[in-house]
């Protein structure tokens, strides 16, 4: 799909407002390195195609940018091309974001670069809840061992923090983090005092929204809708129209406190029924006997223990898994975690399987007749459920979505893995960058 065009400025006539040619200049710039940025490494002549600027323009604007190294220009391999190929544009060394994403058990700290690309990402490890303020002291003394590899004072363009909990968004204060314990934490200006960089914050999860539009599974989509399975509960985002939806105050999409189940259990947020109370990783760790697992070894678990020896490779319909182990025909008890050994299957993580999926089905069926998105992201262990039986939540969304909006939807896995928060956070970093590309 091709790129969302950007707006572009073409030059004011001659005799125009006093300063309209620089005001020009600097927003084509901007143009010019998002474009850069967005696709890590472009064409002259694509940019020509995709901005409507005429060449030279093209090879001045690139000119600029290159001199302040925020792009390079490297020869293409011409081995498949006819003609006099056109130089690729590629993210440049000059500026660096950096990112922050502290949890219930570490403080990670990454050097991002232009085009999405992670450095270096240091966890340190603590062993208690962090407050604020320990995070901020953490956070200062990470950077500070960077700050001369990476020549920080001269590059980086500023911090980004992806915090799990609720911030707003025009001073960055941590309004509620339930499972850090914070409420009303000023924390992006407790970091600029530490550390000297300008700051800002965001919710995790809109992070990761943001990350997986730009740089994984929604590249070059509009209208995207994500959802992330954490620890300690579903996060989410989405982007509309091309833009991520904020929300007055930078709230909008929290799709783990919407409602799936009425009479359910109280959530933390106080009302009853959430999602994030009913679809919850560690209900998935219990039903396969571990006590603790990444996406990636809970992932295995799951797929060890409900699929066939012969849907091991193909793990894509979880109806005919239920099938096999159906209690009225077969003599495995439904009510023990005893694997057959002649299917593999455990009914018992099949069962929670299925119902976590029919479960997360309700609010992407919300999500797809609310905001009518092109493509739904699973990340963490929401992305692992899904890939259990990714037909049965395929089926089980289409069936409940108006048609009308369930025509254009699929659902795909997260892309980003591990960077993805530091990918995101660092986005925020460079925003200012990005608007203005002369300003460094
Ligand atoms: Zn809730």
């Amino acid at each position: 799909m091709a790129e969302p065009t950007p707006h572009l400025q073409t030059p004011a006539p001659a005799g125009g407002l006093g300063n309209s040619n620089d005001s020009v200049r600097r927003h084509n710039l901007s143009v010019l390195l998002r474009l850069v940025h967005r696709t890590t490494g472009i064409s002259r002549s694509q940019l020509t195609r995709q901005t409507g600027l005429n060449r030279s323009t093209i090879a001045a604007l690139v000119g600029e940018l290159a001199e302040r190294e925020l792009v390079i220009e490297v020869d293409p391999d011409s081995r498949n091309q006819v003609g006099r190929p056109s130089p690729i544009v590629r993210p440049g060394p000059r500026a660096l974001g950096i990112a922050i994403n502290p949890e219930i058990d570490a403080i990670t700290v990454g050097i991002v670069g232009l085009g999405g690309v992670v450095h270096r990402r240091i966890r340190s490890v603590i062993d208690h809840v962090p407050t604020a303020a320990e995070a901020v002291a953490i956070s200062a003394a990470l950077i500070d061992d960077l700050r001369d590899e990476f020549d920080l004072g001269h590059r980086a363009v500023g911090i980004g923090v992806a915090v799990p909990g609720l911030v707003r968004s025009h001073d960055g204060l941590v309004r509620l983090a339930p499972h850090l314990g914070w409420i009303d934490e000023p924390l992006a200006e407790m970091l600029e005092e530490a550390t000297g960089f300008s700051v800002v914050a965001a919710n995790d999860a809109r992070l990761g929204t943001l990350a997986e539009s730009i740089f994984g599974a929604g590249r070059d989509l509009t209208d995207m809708v994500y959802l992330n399975g954490g620890a300690s509960g579903i996060g989410g985002g989405a982007i509309v129209n091309g833009a991520p939806l904020r929300g007055i105050s930078g709230y909008a999409g929290e799709f783990g406190h919407t409602l799936v189940r009425s009479g359910g259990i109280v959530c933390h947020c106080g009302a009853v029924g959430c999602l994030e109370t009913e679809v919850r990783r560690a209900s998935l760790l219990s039903v396969v006997g571990l006590a603790d697992a990444d996406a990636d070894d809970l992932e295995s678990a799951l797929l060890a223990a409900a699929t066939t020896a012969a849907q091991a490779s193909d793990t894509t319909n979880l109806d005919s898994v239920s099938t096999t182990t159906d209690p009225a025909t077969t003599t495995t008890d439904p009510g023990t975690t005893t694997t057959d050994p002649a299917t593999r299957t455990d009914p018992a993580v099949v069962a929670e399987v299925e119902r976590q999926l029919d479960t997360l089905a309700i609010t992407l069926r919300n999500a797809i007749n609310t905001l009518n998105p092109q493509l739904i992201v699973l990340g963490g262990f929401l992305g692992a459920l899904y890939a259990v039986a990714p037909d049965r939540l395929d089926r089980n969304v289409a069936a409940q979505s108006l048609p009308s909006a369930r025509d254009s939807v699929r659902i795909a896995r997260a892309e980003l893995g591990t960077n993805l928060l530091m990918i995101g956070a660092a986005e925020l970093a460079f925003e200012s960058l990005l608007a203005d590309p002369s300003s460094v």
